[in-house]
This record gives C-alpha cells, structure tokens and sequence, in this order.
C-alpha cells in the first residue's frame, strides 16, 4: 500500500512542478475537447496513448466500454450522467469510445454461468454487449479460431457501443448536424497500434 503514497510524494516533487502553470490554470475550469469512454481494465490510459493533458479529457471508465441504451430513470445512473454532462454542459466536440485486446470484458461473453455466480452485477452489466456476442457467433468456424472470436468481439462491441450513443436524442442531433464527432477505437497492448473505425467504410484502420 505504501507505493500509493510514495506515488503522491513523486507526482508533487516532479510531474506537478513540471506542469505547475497548466494545474494554475485549470484550478477553476475544465474545458476538455473529447468525452473518452474506455475500459476499466488497468492496462488502458487514456492521456498516455491520446498524448494528451491533463483537461483535455473527460473520461468515462466500465467494464468493455459500454454506453447504456438511452432512457430516462429514477435510478442512479453513472454512465448515462457522466455522458449527460460532456456533451450539454461541457459541449465536448468529439466522443471516443475505445476498446482494446485482450478484453476481459468481452471475452467474459462467452464465460459459462458459473464464473458469473459470484459476479450478478458484471453479468447484467454485460448484457448490454450481448448483441455482439451473437453477431459473432453467427461467423462460420468462429469457434475454432479463438483469436479471430476475440478480436471480433472487442472491434464490434466498439460499434455496437457507438451506435448505443446515438439512442441519446441530444448526441443524434448534434451528430445529424455535424456538431459532434463520434469515434471508435480498437488499441492493440502489445504493440500500441491504434485503429480508426472509418464510418463511412465500416472497417478500422490503423493511426499512422
Ligand atoms: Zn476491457
């Protein structure tokens, strides 16, 4: 536990001072340009792999990066709410969602029900890329070539997540008139490539 606050004595004695004037300016705003909805997982850092600053990004972390269907509740809704406010109050200009390999939480689709006896929570929660799951599965030989089932799964679940955005009548409108960007992102670990889901041609297609 104590690397957790050595981390803070680090970060004070050097990132902070590096930065001083850009934390001086952000002490009473945010004005970030992008909404980045990511995973959970801990191999994923947002500012790292976007090289971007501290109030550039507004983020949203759960587990596959996934965007609720829009409704309106009474129940606490955390997702919903955070994408709520980038987009009315902060007007963000773009919104990213990115996925990644070796998805947990996508590979956690195809679990059996057992491993989720203890996990009811996550179970539900990933209901919202089920969608996908059988998309893949409707794929010829799917399940004899586990690598491809994988990396299917995470690429579609970006899309399927994008289009749960637009179920949000405030991003549907700004989208139709071109007043919002909507990004999908697959980030590959191991190499950190990173690749563009083009709309228009429905294929990802690596940064470069
Ligand atoms: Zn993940």
């Amino acid at each position: 536990m104590e690397y957790l606050f050595d981390g803070v004595k680090e970060f004070n004695s050097t990132d902070f001072l590096e930065h001083k004037e850009l934390f001086e300016n952000l002490s009473k705003k945010q004005d970030p340009h992008t909404l980045f909805i990511g995973c959970s997982d801990s191999r994923i850092v947002p500012s790292l792999i976007t090289n971007t600053l501290p109030g550039e990004l507004f983020v949203i972390r759960n587990i596959a990066n996934i965007v609720p269907f829009y409704r309106e509740s009474s129940d606490f809704l955390a997702t919903t709410s955070a994408i709520e406010y980038a987009v009315k109050i902060l007007h963000v200009e773009n919104i990213l969602v990115c996925g990644h390999s070796n998805c947990g939480g996508c590979n956690a689709l195809y679990a059996n029900e057992e491993m989720f006896k203890e996990i009811p929570h996550t179970k539900r929660w990933l209901d919202l890329a089920r969608p996908v799951k059988e998309k893949v599965e409707r794929e010829p030989g799917i399940h004899h070539d586990l690598a491809r089932r994988e990396w299917m799964t995470e690429q579609l679940n970006i899309i399927e997540q994008m289009n749960h955005l637009l179920t949000y009548p405030y991003i549907w409108d700004k989208f139709i008139k071109k007043e919002i960007n909507l990004l999908g992102w697959y980030y590959i670990i191991e190499t950190g490539e990173i690749f563009n889901y083009v709309i228009e041609d429905k294929w990802f297609l690596k940064i470069e």
